[in-house]
């Protein structure tokens, strides 16, 4: 097999306080500039040329683990598990390259229920994969994609990904709590962002002074959206308020200088955002081994 089709995990440690968080890259899913909304093909083009990125982009796809002492490992997100191509579907590599099991796993933060954030819920067809594990989900996420009114009144295009979401959730039933914000988890605050999807959740992790927000998926293609945070996804379930709430953050957390992690930011996944003019560039975190 080649090292192409058999990577190496793509792991990342970085203390944070006295916790952990890992970095974990589920691999990419290669999209077009079919994928992109509210901006122009030119537009979007020229902005992956002028970020050094090809044509048709890339998506990066990452899920985080969080580990601190007397805390169960936390996960925020699980990959694309089996719903995607060879592309996709590390997380279970790189969770094992981390030296932590499935089974030690006591809560999973979900950021959504598109597959590439909750795939990963399921191990062959209907299995959890984190079989111990206390799911954790926006109330209006469940709302939205759990229903089965608005299942039957979603167009066919979109339907498989209602039933995606709820291939991954089955097996935890009885164990899904949803939230609307506040503090979910020791050290974890959920932070609501919708527009992506109705119960979009972004989570900051605090501890002592320090934090990181984990924003999800405000940023889903680093080249086009910092320089132009109008532009959208044909996923978002709500271009205009997905939109709206992209520019709010994007200004806050480049006024607040804050600490953060995505998605879809490009492994490792870690940096802070800077102001550009009227736009913005993204700024990586000194990777450091003595973490
Ligand atoms: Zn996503």
């Amino acid at each position: 097999m080649s090292s192409a089709q058999n990577p190496l995990p793509g792991v990342l440690r970085w203390s944070l306080g006295d916790l952990t968080i890992t970095v974990m890259n589920d691999g990419y899913l290669q999209g077009s500039l079919d994928l992109v909304t509210r901006i122009g093909r030119d537009e979007a083009g020229a902005l992956q040329a002028a970020g050094f990125r090809a044509h048709d982009p890339r998506i990066t796809l990452n899920a985080f683990l969080i580990t601190g002492p007397g805390i169960e490992p936390i996960l925020i997100d699980t990959g694309m598990g089996s719903f995607g191509g060879p592309s996709l579907g590390r997380v279970p590599a790189a969770l094992a390259a981390a030296g932590v099991s499935p089974e030690s796993i006591g809560t999973v933060l979900l950021t959504h229920l598109h597959p590439d954030h909750a795939g990963g819920l399921i191990a062959g067809e209907d299995i959890a994969a984190y079989p111990n594990a206390e799911l954790v989900v926006h109330a209006d996420e469940v709302a939205h994609w759990l229903d089965d009114g608005t299942l039957s009144r979603a167009p066919d295009g979109a339907k498989p990904y209602f039933e995606m979401a709820r291939k991954a959730t089955a097996p935890y039933a009885g164990r899904l709590r949803t939230v609307t914000g506040g503090t979910v988890a020791p050290s974890i605050e959920a932070v609501p962002l919708p527009g992506h999807t109705p119960g979009h959740t972004g989570y900051r992790i605090t501890s002592g002074d320090t934090s990181l927000l984990m924003w999800a998926d405000i940023v889903h293609l680093p080249a086009i959206q910092f320089k132009q945070p109008e532009a959208g996804m044909v996923f978002d379930t709500d271009g205009e308020q997905a939109c709206s709430v992209r520019r709010r953050m994007l200004d806050v957390v480049a006024s607040d200088r804050t600490f953060v992690a995505g998605a879809h930011l490009e492994f490792p996944a870690l940096g802070y955002v800077a102001r550009d003019g009227a736009a913005y560039s993204f700024v990586p975190e000194l990777w450091v081994t003595a973490q």
